[in-house]
């Protein structure tokens, strides 16, 4: 497996072989076995895997959530090596950001919803450095989470937009065996925290029932969450939503389908999580 910092040394990889199709999948770092979920599907529909790695302080609105973003580089390559990962891109902030960097890509309706009206300024940094994540790679198809369900449906549309020339691949939320959707930020949790972090999946999981059940109702459904969250001392909530799986809007009345989501602080450790209701 191949470890480089520059995007010549990246792109001389990269361009070996043409004839080669590339998977890439874009992460923070502080890997677990959701990042690895994508790397093994980027692996089984490619011929090469890149994995980048890079904590984008551009995404981060708040300085103390960057400041303790778990950061654990050497590790992060033990697991990619043990998966057949190819090739490791873990850029310097100077490399991605320049002196006299000055470009930003905002995508507009979508980024103002949910994460977008919570995070100001998080989407432009997430599409802005996806799209040089593409342009330096320029993958077959990359690889996405829907743990983070806004973040693919702006990559979708910016894709679009742009006529980026790759395919997107949403993989699902893989989870703890108690519940908890993995993340990077879990390791922050005490142990009395990470008891507590179950009230996200377990709010979402008894919204989930309520519709299955024929109470479909949005409003219904959000205060069912909501209830549940705040029965919860040590959570916080920052947003719950019941929106519609395309265009992220807030749903009112009964709803045939829905983007049930939620961040929740527990602790000061801000986390998200979300389930879709009659999607597929
Ligand atoms: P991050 O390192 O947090 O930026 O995440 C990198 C990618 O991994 C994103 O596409 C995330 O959506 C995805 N990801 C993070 N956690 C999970 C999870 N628990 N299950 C599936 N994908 C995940």
């Amino acid at each position: 497996m191949n470890i480089v910092q520059t995007i010549e040394e990246l792109r001389a990889l990269r361009w070996a072989d043409p004839s080669l199709t590339w998977g890439l999948v874009p992460t923070m770092g502080a890997l677990h076995e959701g990042h690895l979920s994508l790397v093994r599907r980027a692996r089984a529909e490619n011929d090469r895997v890149a994995v980048s790695v890079f904590v984008n302080p551009t995404q981060f609105n708040n300085a103390a959530d960057l400041e303790k973003y778990p950061r654990t580089l050497e590790r992060d390559c033990e697991l990619l090596a043990a998966e057949g990962c190819e090739l490791v891109w873990a850029p310097t902030e100077l490399i991605m950001y320049p002196p006299g960097y000055q470009t930003t890509i905002i995508v507009e309706a979508i980024t103002k919803l949910l994460e977008g009206a919570h995070r100001p300024g998080h989407f432009a940094g997430v599409a802005t450095v996806v799209a040089k994540l593409f342009n330096a790679v320029e993958p077959t198809r990359a690889y996405f989470g829907q743990k983070d369900a806004q973040q693919v449906a702006v990559i979708k549309q910016m894709v679009r937009d742009l006529d980026f020339n790759l395919e997107i691949v949403v993989c699902p939320i893989v989870r703890e065996p108690d519940g908890l959707a993995m993340s990077s930020r879990n390791t922050r949790l005490n142990p009395a925290e990470r008891e507590a972090a179950l009230v996200l999946n377990r709010s979402l999981a008894a919204a989930v029932a309520e519709w299955e059940s024929g109470r479909r109702d949005a409003d219904h459904l959000r205060a069912s969450m909501l209830a549940l969250l705040e029965a919860e001392p040590l959570a916080r909530v920052d947003y719950v939503s019941a929106a519609d799986p395309a265009t992220l809007q807030e749903l009112t009345g009964p709803v045939e389908s829905a983007l049930l989501s939620m961040a929740v602080y527990i602790g000061d450790v801000r986390l998200i999580d979300n389930m879709l209701v009659g999607v597929e």
